[in-house]
């Protein structure tokens, strides 16, 4: 850190992204992105819109705006994007959090949302997750701050239904529910459908997981057009033109080729029920996922080893060594010959310790 570093920022905590490494290939299991590569739409309108690349970029996003909004029947000034619904999550924590009534979130979460509390210096409180790993809904009721709660939540891909969703919302009618729904798609239950109907709702998506843009950066947020209005001025006033040309091109491609999104999420559902019975059969337990990762642990198998053991053997998976997590780990849904791969090499990796 130099000597010039504002000193607000000085306890920073920055978000420590899955690894990315390049000292070998790997089957890359870690960081929950689709196996499969963009739809072949996706691709040639971002290839087309390279030739536009000298033109700055639609700050308004007006033809993806229109996309989505018939893709999720919802109206063009209930929505926004971002450069990934990270970018999007700083705005929200910009615009309705402070100092005394922060972050509200389970302390089994995604680990990005403390970083975001700590780089905004507003209060972050985690409530703690059953023994199971699941959230009570009640525990979030009249909190004093903005709820933020990943559904399927991360790392655990364990959901909540609709109905609990909607009792966290009308139990806050004084603060912001955030529903980061990331994974929803895998088997999830939307929360979309609540912005009509409440004025305290926000709900993000990322195109990261489902549509396979994770290097495009796109993600969303849906809610009521009053507070999608007050996420655009702080937007407007950060990077006007957050969403390039191409990635905004590749989305539409990816929005309107639905039958290319189908296929996908079939497959990994279906991979992911594969995978986990394999797994039980090994002797792991597994949570009940709703997203494409598994969140996994083994009796006889230290979590931290058995990410290690894999990793020498050309398999990244995510470890987290913090002290409710240290005994799983997170082993994204990659494609069928990966998985089998992957279950394979841990038979033997368990053959080889008795
Ligand atoms: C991957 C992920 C995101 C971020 O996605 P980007 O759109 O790539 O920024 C947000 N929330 C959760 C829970 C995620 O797992």
């Amino acid at each position: 850190m130099s000597k010039f570093f504002s000193s607000k920022y000085i306890n920073v905590e920055p978000y420590v992204p899955g690894e990315q490494p390049q000292d070998r290939s790997y089957i890359k299991l870690n960081t929950n992105e689709l196996p499969f590569p963009p739809s072949p739409l996706a691709q040639k309108l971002a290839r087309i819109e390279a030739g536009n690349l000298n033109i700055y970029s639609d700050p308004n996003c007006n033809i993806l705006r229109k996309t989505a909004a018939d893709c999720y029947g919802i109206s063009e000034d209930e929505i926004m994007f971002g450069n990934g619904s990270d970018e999007i999550l700083n705005y929200i924590v910009m615009a309705y959090c402070d100092s005394e009534t922060g972050l509200v979130v389970p302390n089994v979460t995604y680990s990005f949302y403390k970083s975001l509390a700590v780089l905004n210096q507003i209060e972050y409180r985690e409530i703690p997750v059953g023994k199971d790993l699941t959230i009570d809904p009640a525990d979030y009721y009249n909190v004093n701050g903005t709820v933020m709660i990943a559904n399927p939540n991360a790392p655990t891909g364990i959901a909540l239904t609709l109905k609990q969703i909607e009792g966290i919302v009308m139990n806050n009618p004084d603060n912001i529910v955030v529903i980061d729904e990331a994974y929803v798609d895998f088997g999830g239950e939307t929360a979309m459908g609540l912005i009509n109907k409440y004025e305290n709702i926000l709900v993000t998506r990322t195109m990261s997981k489902v549509n396979g843009l994770a290097g495009g950066r796109l993600g969303f947020v849906v809610g009521p057009k009053e507070l999608i209005s007050d996420l655009n001025a702080l937007r407007n006033s950060t990077n006007p033109y957050n969403i390039n040309r191409m990635t905004m091109m590749a989305a539409v491609g990816a929005l309107t080729d639905r039958e290319y999104m189908t296929n996908c999420i079939n497959r990994i559902m279906k991979t992911r029920e594969e995978t986990v019975k394999s797994l039980k059969r090994l002797g792991f337990e597994t949570t009940d996922s709703s997203s494409n990762f598994l969140f996994v642990r083994h009796p006889k198998y230290n979590g931290r080893k058995l990410y290690q053991d894999l990793k020498d053997r050309g398999i990244l998976i995510r470890h987290f060594e913090t002290e409710l997590l240290r005994e799983y780990n997170r082993i994204t849904i990659g494609s069928d010959e990966d998985m089998k791969t992957v279950v394979a090499t841990i038979r033997e990796l368990l053959e080889e310790q008795q």
